[in-house]
């Protein structure tokens, strides 16, 4: 099969001949025709899998064969997507793959000014791309209308409720006419996603192209067993013994993500990290600068790189394990795209045990420990494996020992702080209920 005996217009595949893709991946041989015929789709795809072609391809065309002109302040083509990065990002690939065809493409998040973007949507937008609160935000302003609007594209639909879009999504579902294309797009399908795509999808066809919430078999994973307080020295320890050129580190929280880089800093490592609480142009720098190999280690959260596409990228180190086992497959995901291969490791240390057996149940697979010599655990990570059960109750925790306040972040400082320094994210997905009947009236 080749993009051109998909059926795809020339302007598509000169931007694609440009960019070398030869042949389309399974996901795109299943979508792009779907698409192209009117058809609604759920679509379970692994990161990397080349997903974001196989849904802007087919919009980009039928917008130039379809329909009438954008009119002012409206939308033809609305993609959601949880993240601002993945704003940016969906946005890029609709902006390269659309060079040679006559629409206009945006996107729209919060963290920045939002006047810009009204002026921008006065015009008229063919694509837009967008995370779901800045765009209520400029619906109610007005600044943004549906009438126009033909497809709506939710991408990572798993992730935007867990970030808790639900009651926004609803909100924008109540805005978007009845009569339209919808395609939704997950990394993993959860039983919430499978309610909501059961709701809003019109005999929509279905494709999976990798098993259920199954992680990428390009990325060799295996886990270090480390006592919690040995994390960032065992992780010191491995990047300078390794010698490992670029890898994205996750951390729990955005205190986590904060002092491991400044920590690698102090070391003199060229790291930086990036979270929900760090302005826009911050975060977008910092990732600009890792992608562009200026930076060796980028410290995230979750939240921040979700969907990131970082070329050839090899290596993922889970410095944290995820609240959210479906987040191990996003956050491995990041390495091994577009058929390269990869490694994610994950430093666990005995606390952890249910995030670990969370997540070999999750993935069908027991992980690999290689315990690091002189870094052997105090507290054993008790035995686990793939139908989730642990085989060994863990020690009891000793009391950790109270140091003295005061004085400069040490290293030994840190490593005694056992809470994050914010709450967790919420591990428990909650079904929304996606209410299309009539809606009430907001006060
Ligand atoms: P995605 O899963 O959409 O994030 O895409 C992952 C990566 O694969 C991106 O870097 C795309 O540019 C690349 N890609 C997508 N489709 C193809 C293709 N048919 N051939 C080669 N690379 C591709």
């Amino acid at each position: 099969m080749t993009f051109a005996t998909l059926g795809l217009i020339e302007p598509l595949l000169r931007a694609l001949e440009a960019l070398d893709y030869k042949t389309p991946t399974p996901v795109q041989n299943q979508a792009i025709p779907a698409v192209l015929a009117g058809r609604d789709l759920m679509a379970a795809a692994q990161t990397g899998t080349g997903k974001t072609a196989g849904f802007a391809l087919p919009l980009l065309q039928r917008l130039t064969l379809e329909g009438p002109q954008v009119a002012s302040n409206s939308v033809r083509a609305l993609v959601l997507v949880p993240t601002r990065e993945l704003a940016e990002q969906v946005h890029e690939s609709f902006r390269v793959y659309g060079q040679h065809l006559p629409l206009s493409t945006y996107a729209v998040y919060g963290g920045v000014s939002i006047n810009p973007q009204m002026m921008k949507l006065r015009k008229g937008i063919d694509v837009l791309v967008a995370t779901p609160g800045r765009l209520l935000d400029l619906y109610r302003q007005n600044a943004v209308k549906f009438a126009q609007l033909q497809t709506l594209v939710l991408d990572e639909a798993d992730r935007m409720l867990d970030l808790g879009f639900s009651e926004e999504l609803r909100d924008i579902y109540a805005a978007l006419p009845k009569k339209r294309q919808t395609l939704l797009f997950s990394a993993t399908f959860s039983d919430a996603i499978r309610s909501l795509a059961g709701q809003t999808l019109d005999n929509p066809l279905s494709i999976e192209v990798s098993p259920r919430n199954v992680a990428a078999n390009s990325v060799k994973q295996w886990v270090i067993p480390v006592d919690k307080k040995r994390k960032p020295e065992l992780f010191s320890h491995l990047l300078k013994t390794q010698r490992w050129s670029q890898v994205l580190v996750f951390a729990k929280t955005r205190n986590g993500v904060d002092q491991l880089s400044e920590l690698l800093q102090q070391q003199g490592v060229s790291a930086d990290g990036i979270h929900g609480d760090k302005p826009q142009a911050t975060r977008q720098r910092a990732l600009d600068r890792f992608k562009n190999r200026e930076v060796q280690i980028l410290v995230a959260t979750d939240v921040a790189a979700r969907g990131l596409d970082i070329d050839d990228l090899p290596l993922v180190v889970n410095f944290d394990l995820p609240i959210v086992a479906e987040d191990y497959i996003h956050r491995i995901g990041r390495t091994g795209r577009a058929g390269a291969s990869g490694q994610a490791i994950s430093l666990v240390c005995a606390d952890e045990v249910q995030l670990l057996s969370a997540i070999e149940t999750l993935t069908r697979q027991t992980l690999q420990r290689i315990e690091e010599q002189d870094f052997e655990p105090e507290h054993r990570v008790p035995i686990t494996d793939s139908s989730g059960q642990v085989l060994k109750k863990p020690k009891k925790p000793k009391k950790p020992k109270v140091v003295g306040g005061g004085g400069k972040k040490t290293l030994g400082k840190w490593l005694e702080s056992d809470e994050p320094a914010e709450p967790p994210v919420k591990a428990v997905r909650k079904v929304p209920s996606f209410n299309t009947g009539p809606r009430k009236k907001k006060p």
